[in-house]
């Protein structure tokens, strides 16, 4: 899971990078996370788009797209033109850790599909309170802006796909 195949790529300047990591003026830039290409092992430096979804600047593939947001940054990462899975988590949450290289399997599954959003919630009481997570892990989808389903627990990955099918559809 935790194989690089190409290490030597981090040290690569942003201007080599994904055509993403260019902020247009109409645009604010938000912060980059960094995203390993599968395929070739590349590691992307993409910031939030609403209207697209990341491609390996190496390979050009699909790139699972998994990213962690904080209070500050949410709103940019949830804006998006494919489903959203919002993972409310902490450290100390046995279940969580189930679930989380499960909600990566799915990124990978549906990339270009879906973008799965990481929230730590003891690091971001904000997040935690709008959603009412409780208890988690707990999973919210959004799609087009909303929140259209929200899964509480660590649910097996079958039960949470047939959850977000109807949001991984492409639109014609
Ligand atoms: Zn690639």
């Amino acid at each position: 899971m935790t194989t690089e195949q190409n290490p030597s790529t981090t040290t690569k300047t942003a201007a080599a990078d994904s055509t993403a990591d260019d902020p247009t003026p109409d645009q604010p830039a938000g912060p980059a996370s960094v995203l390993t290409c599968p395929e070739c092992g590349k590691k992307n430096r993409i910031r939030p788009n609403e209207h697209g979804t990341p491609h390996c600047g190496s390979c050009g593939k699909a790139l699972p797209w998994v990213v962690e947001a904080t209070d500050s940054t949410f709103e940019l990462e949830a804006k998006s033109s494919v489903a959203v899975l919002v993972d409310l988590w902490a450290p100390w949450c046995g279940p969580c850790r189930y679930v989380s290289p499960m909600l990566e399997e799915l990124a990978r599954d549906y990339a270009g599909r879906l973008k799965v959003v990481k929230v730590n919630v003891d690091q971001n009481p904000a997040l935690a309170s709008v959603f009412d997570a409780r208890s988690i892990p707990t999973m919210i989808v959004i799609r087009d802006g909303r929140v259209v389903d929200r899964v509480v627990g660590a649910v097996p990955k079958t039960d949470l796909t047939v959850r977000l099918m109807p949001y991984l559809l492409r639109r014609s």
